[in-house]
């Protein structure tokens, strides 16, 4: 199920910010292809690199610098935090661009908006082409193959511990299931 993808996991906080307006990814990561371990990646900028060629470069921890395999993992693939998985082969955005995943209030799904030069948002590929017709400068720049939609999956056993996701399903809070899940050996 888990593609050797890079992967952004979002804190569960995404609620206290304004709705549909910011990034709710919180913190990127890469899964070294070699021993599985996952390493946290510190820019949008880096993650947006590996993404984009991930299937004809793969990742191992060999490449950043002062890393090996040997090293334990940056962050565990646990219920303790919101994971979406990232497709691979994701262009990066155009210059100029940005490139926003937004989680809905409710958990259920993302959207991708692109900031474009102008500030204002595309939220579908229509959106992208209306913009190139209105700002013919950028035509020369921006091929519309650079725009993907293309949202993350949702881990839902990772979601179901979020207390917006518990409200949703009307489900009651379960303590216990959370705090025993992490085995210390
Ligand atoms: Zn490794």
């Amino acid at each position: 199920m888990f593609s050797p993808a890079p992967v952004p996991a979002s804190p569960g906080s995404s609620s206290q910010r304004k709705r549909g307006s910011t990034e709710s990814i919180g913190m990127y990561a890469v899964q070294c292809c070699d021993c599985l371990k996952w390493r946290t990646v510190p820019t949008k900028d880096e993650f947006e690199t590996i993404r984009e060629n991930l299937t004809a470069d793969p990742w191992f921890c060999s490449k950043r610098p002062d890393c090996s395999c040997e090293d334990p993992a940056d962050i565990e693939y646990d219920n303790s935090r919101i994971w979406v998985i990232d497709r691979p082969n994701i262009p990066k955005p155009p210059p100029k661009t940005d490139r926003l995943v937004v989680m809905r209030g409710d958990l259920t799904k993302m959207d991708i908006y692109y900031v474009m030069p102008n500030g204002k948002r595309a939220k579908g590929i229509g959106e992208v082409q209306r913009f190139l017709e209105t700002n013919p400068e950028y035509k020369d720049s921006f091929s519309l193959e650079s725009f993907s939609f293309t949202v993350p999956k949702i881990v839902e056993e990772t979601v179901s511990n979020s207390s917006a996701w518990k409200t949703k399903k009307g489900k009651k809070q379960d303590k216990t299931d959370a705090s025993s899940s992490k085995n210390e050996l």
